[in-house]
């Protein structure tokens, strides 16, 4: 009698755009190296579509998905429960799907700050921080950053509003402003500066002043591409001591998500150096 072949478990990144994604490389390295039995798919979906997209996998079968830009804080409102990060940041990047529903959780921030300290030495304590954009991932990575005990959390954003409603409901820590970016003009100089506004994937870079960059200030772009985004441009001829792009960020939340999913950590260290192969 011939064995029962089991089919793998399905998994997706929802977002719009995900074309550019790697994330479906990242999980299938993860998969082989864990020897687990999975396909990651990608699943372009407008503003309308999220919720329908997003039911429709589960319903057919999927186990859960990662969430990206623009759906991180429709993700939290989708979700019937959350783990603690996703609740302390009104965003889920990653759904697992059960029986008992939709859970939300979100890994930006561990991801965030495993890169940044591990993986690129770079220290947050009683640094300046300056976070540009105020979306689902920027409220990934703000409480984490303020929990390394920088000496001062700034974000500025091109919607002030959105800003503002932000640090209301983180409510209002004591070391966290928010502003416009044309305030930045005279703001005094940053140790750390984050991209994390969704505009390098139209190619577009804000007008940010340049003096925020000074040439001590490390420059962290959490969009990622095969050549150097806008962002990294715009920092390396600024001065910044060093522009890097969220690549490392993807692998390590990646590497979270799928713990969660499939109880098994990955270790990041190959598939970072096989994506550095790939960008060189
Ligand atoms: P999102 O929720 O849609 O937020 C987008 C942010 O970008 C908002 O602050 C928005 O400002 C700002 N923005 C968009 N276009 C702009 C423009 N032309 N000028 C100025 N500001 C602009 O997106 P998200 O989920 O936060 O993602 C943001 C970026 O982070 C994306 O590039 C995403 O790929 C990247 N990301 C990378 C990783 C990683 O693992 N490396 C993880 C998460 C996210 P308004 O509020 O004014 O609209």
């Amino acid at each position: 009698m011939p064995t029962p072949s089991t089919a793998p478990d399905r998994y997706a990144l929802v977002g719009h755009p995900v074309a550019h994604s790697r994330s479906p490389l990242i999980h299938q390295l993860f998969a082989m190296q864990t020897g687990e039995d999975l396909t990651y798919e990608l699943i372009d979906s407008p503003p309308d579509q999220f919720e329908t997209d997003v039911r429709g996998f589960a319903a057919g079968g999927g186990r859960g998905v990662n969430v990206t830009v623009p759906h991180k804080e429709a993700a939290f409102e989708l979700c019937n429960t959350l783990g603690e990060e996703a609740q302390a940041a009104g965003a889920v990047n990653t759904i697992s799907f059960s029986a008992a529903g939709l859970h939300g959780d979100n890994t930006d921030g561990v991801g965030f700050i495993r890169d940044l300290t591990l993986n690129q030495e770079c220290a947050i304590v009683a640094k300046r921080v300056l976070i540009l954009g105020a979306g689902g991932a920027a409220r990934g990575i703000i409480g984490p950053i303020l929990a390394e005990n920088p000496s001062a959390l700034i974000i500025a954003n091109r919607t002030l509003k959105r800003a503002e409603r932000l640090r209301q409901e983180l409510n209002s820590p004591e070391k966290l402003t928010v502003c416009r970016f044309s305030e930045l003009e005279t703001a005094d100089g940053f140790d750390l500066v984050i991209n994390a506004t969704s505009a390098g994937l139209k190619g577009e870079q804000p007008p940010f002043p340049r003096q925020l960059i000074r040439n001590q200030t490390f420059c962290y772009d959490l969009a990622y591409s095969l050549k150097p985004t806008p962002f990294v441009t715009w920092a390396t001829a600024c001065g910044a001591s060093r522009a890097v792009q969220g690549w490392g960020m993807l692998v390590e939340q990646a590497a979270e998500s799928f713990a969660i999913w499939r109880g098994k950590r990955p270790d990041t260290r190959p598939i970072l150096e096989k994506l550095t192969d790939l960008t060189a």
